[in-house]
């Protein structure tokens, strides 16, 4: 069996939301249900609630603590078997125990005030890591994507950065635009990730990331997680049967290559994306990792890629 998989970005939680279909029942809509990603090999997964376009700004807010509701009733009604994750030793914990850990994350911070009375009850509520923005500008950054006039951080968004910081939320800097990533490298005191974000040197997309910024994220402790969505991973790719694993892995083999094998972790954006054929669903997870074995990673790199990188990353940031 393989080691637990920690998972840096998926969106169940907005399908399940949205399709209404049942968390704990196998389904053949969307990626991500209980029993396939038991079978799929997950021991826990940084859940992204998003707000869509149509709901800001005036309902930032109100859509987040409606998402972490829905959530959290989805984490009582599995009996034990979901546990929400806020420290580093109950991660542990989790994935020891073959739990399926929930990790709260936003994917943009259009919920959070500029005085960060949100941030800080959100800390309170779980939240462990934050997008400063998805692909579109808010106080505190702009996106990558058609609204990117190319500006940093605003003096809000370093601010943001700094109490992140300090209450132990970790930063996520996928979707952010060129400039804002860099201020972000700047100015985080702690390692940070692109949780879902792949190498523009294979596959040259604005969501991807030059072997520069890969170096740089690197030097600062963080990581990278692999996205399996078509379109990250090929250049023009729009269908499932557009892709192989073998991109998958040459992505990988490109940041191990660069930075080394700590700093490269799964981030697949199941329930975001259009996924390969071959992953095309959570369940189909140990292929990837057996035709990674078959490429020569061994034992201990396998175990960074699915866990100890993330677990590394994570007990940096993380208050306790
Ligand atoms: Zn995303």
């Amino acid at each position: 069996m393989w080691e637990p998989i920690i998972d840096g970005h998926t969106d169940y939680v907005l399908s399940l939301f949205e399709t209404g279909r049942n968390f704990f029942n196998e389904s053949h809509c969307g990626h991500v249900d209980l029993p396939r990603a038991k079978r799929g090999g997950i021991g826990a997964m940084l859940t992204a609630i998003f707000i869509r376009d149509e709901y800001l700004p005036d309902q930032a807010l109100a859509r987040t603590l409606r998402g972490v509701d829905f959530l959290f009733r989805i984490i009582e009604a599995s009996g034990g078997a979901m546990e929400l994750i806020t420290s580093a030793s109950e991660l542990e914990a989790c994935l020891d125990r073959g739990r399926f850990g929930v990790i709260l994350h936003y994917e943009g911070a259009e919920a959070i005030d500029p005085e960060f009375a949100v941030l800080r009850l959100s800390y309170q509520l779980g939240l462990r890591s934050l997008g400063l923005t998805w692909s579109r500008p808010n106080i505190f950054a702009e996106g990558v994507g058609p609204q990117d006039r190319g500006r940093g951080l605003t003096s809000l968004g370093r601010a943001l950065v700094r109490t992140c910081n300090e209450l132990g939320i970790l930063i996520d800097v996928s979707h952010l635009n060129d400039a804002g990533f860099w201020d972000v490298l700047e100015y985080s005191e702690k390692p940070v990730v692109a949780s879902h974000s792949n190498c523009r040197a294979l596959c040259p997309v604005a969501r991807n990331l030059s072997d520069e910024q890969i170096l740089a994220l690197a030097k600062k402790g963080g990581l990278v997680g692999i996205n399996f969505h078509v379109g990250f991973l090929r250049a023009g790719a729009e269908r499932p049967e557009d892709v192989r694993l073998d991109d998958v892995i040459a992505h990988i083999d490109h940041i191990v290559e660069l930075a080394g094998v700590d700093h490269v972790g799964f981030g697949s954006d199941f329930d975001g994306a259009t996924m390969p054929v071959d992953l095309a669903d959570v369940a189909h997870l140990p292929r990837l990792l057996e035709t990674l074995v078959r490429r020569g990673y061994d034992e201990t790199a396998l175990r960074k890629i699915c866990r100890e990188n993330w677990l590394r990353v994570i007990r940096a940031v993380w208050r306790e």
